[in-house]
């Protein structure tokens, strides 16, 4: 098998939906010229923009540090990392440590921040009496750190390393909770009339999961490999397993979630999204839905 674009062995990936056979060199070139094209496209970054970039350490994060740099290095963005640390025992440390090594090696400003410091409760620590499931208290106060975290910054951007597995998950997992409010918030970049919240943009939307491990294998990057070990108590792993499975026999699923939810979404946005504005929390001072932000109202949840 020969590489379609320089005839290369040997093929280090073959598109089963596409049939395209690409050699190393020709996969990492069209990686990065995809997604450099899809930041283009969603214009996802506008000249003179901080971008903070949440660098947990793991492939997805790693990859989009990679190509965001390139754009750093050319001028065109400032881009800074954060790494938040959920206070997960043995297995945030070696994040941490990946993440760190990694920004310095990239000469990449880099932060580590805490839900301890600015939470003043670990993870672990949440989840002796949990309320909610493990991933819910992290999505929501990983939000919440890095919202606060991009005003400190002075960042204009907020980017993430979602990929097309997590996006697909996301919109499924919606679907089926019947969470439509949540639906019409999914997208490659999203914005809220309130000043106090960041851009959010997520540059590998479109990249599926197994091509992003394909990458840093080809890029010879070190990332962080080890699980959560609450990653499988979630119904996302459930839905994200389904998914995965399916794809076997239908490779193009993950797309065509994402595609048509792309299309149905101006609608569902007319009918369903949130019709009163949001306001203030009462006690940290975060856009809120209600009187209390989910961060605070979670903290007064475990309080009481
Ligand atoms: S698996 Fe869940 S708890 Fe673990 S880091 Fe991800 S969101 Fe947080
Ligand atoms: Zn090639
Ligand atoms: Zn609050």
């Amino acid at each position: 098998m020969k590489c379609d674009y320089c005839g290369s062995i040997p093929v280090v990936i073959h598109r089963k939906h596409s049939g395209q056979k690409l050699c190393k060199d020709c996969f990492i070139q069209k990686m990065q010229e995809k997604v450099l094209k899809d930041i283009r496209k969603y214009k996802l970054v506008e000249k003179g923009d901080k971008i903070l970039l949440g660098l947990s350490g793991g492939k997805d994060s790693v990859m989009a540090l990679d190509i965001l740099k390139n754009l750093h290095e050319r001028g065109i963005v400032e881009v800074m990392a954060v790494t938040i640390d959920e206070g997960i025992s043995g297995y945030r440390a070696e994040g941490v440590e990946i993440a760190t090594k990694i920004a310095k090696e990239m000469d990449i400003k880099h932060r580590i921040v805490s839900f301890e410091e600015y939470l003043g409760v670990t993870l672990d620590e949440l989840m002796k009496k949990p309320q909610n499931g493990a991933c819910t208290y992290c999505g929501v106060f990983r939000r919440w750190i890095l919202n606060k975290v991009a005003r400190e910054e002075g960042a204009t951007k907020i980017a993430t390393g979602h990929n097309l597995d997590d996006e697909a998950q996301s919109i499924l997992m919606n679907y089926l909770e019947g969470n439509l409010d949540n639906l019409t918030r999914i997208g490659v970049k999203s914005q809220s009339k309130d000043p106090r919240f960041t851009v959010k943009i997520k540059p590998l939307r479109e990249v599926p999961e197994r091509e992003i491990a394909l990458y840093v294998l080809a890029r010879e990057l070190k990332v962080h490999l080890a699980g959560c070990p609450y990653a499988g108590d979630s119904f996302r792993a459930e839905v994200g397993q389904f998914l995965k499975e399916i794809s076997l026999k239908h490779p193009t699923i993950m797309y065509s979630t994402l595609r048509g939810f792309d299309r149905i979404k101006p609608v569902l946005k007319k009918e369903f999204s949130r019709k009163s504005p949001l306001t203030r929390c009462k006690v940290c001072g975060e856009p809120a839905a209600a009187n209390l932000c989910k961060a605070c109202s979670f903290l007064k949840e475990r309080n009481e």
